[in-house]
């Protein structure tokens, strides 16, 4: 009968651990994806928006002032600007971009999926 006992304990005991662990790997997965939402926060650099920029329309997430400046340097370049605004405009910082701008949406699209809400719905308070 203790064997029993001790048996059930040690599977509540992993119970208990798998969920914790479940409700941590939800944590971090929301805070992945809770990342470039804040208003007051460069969706890019990370860095508080001291001064308020005005976006225009096509800009995507808030952005500070020179990030702003990048991000329409780089839709400028997908539209056909050959010319580079600065000399650090080469491939890679247009792929850093196109890459990053991708990387967004595909939060989007997972933050509105089914599965994310159950994960959130399921593991988190
Ligand atoms: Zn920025």
């Amino acid at each position: 009968m203790a064997k029993v006992i001790e048996l059930n304990q040690r599977q509540d005991q992993q119970r208990r651990r798998q969920r914790a662990q479940a409700r941590r790997r939800a944590q971090a997965v929301a805070s992945a994806l809770a990342c470039g939402l804040c208003p007051r926060r460069c969706a890019h650099c990370g860095l508080a928006i001291e001064e308020p920029v005005t976006l225009p329309s096509e800009a995507p997430y808030p952005f500070c002032g020179p990030c702003l400046e990048e991000y329409q340097a780089f839709r400028r370049r997908q539209q056909g600007q050959e010319q580079p605004e600065a000399f650090w405009h080469n491939d890679a910082w247009a792929r850093s971009w196109s890459t990053w701008l991708e990387f967004m949406r595909s939060k989007e699209e997972f933050r509105q999926s089914a599965a994310f809400l159950r994960l959130m719905q399921e593991h988190i308070d």
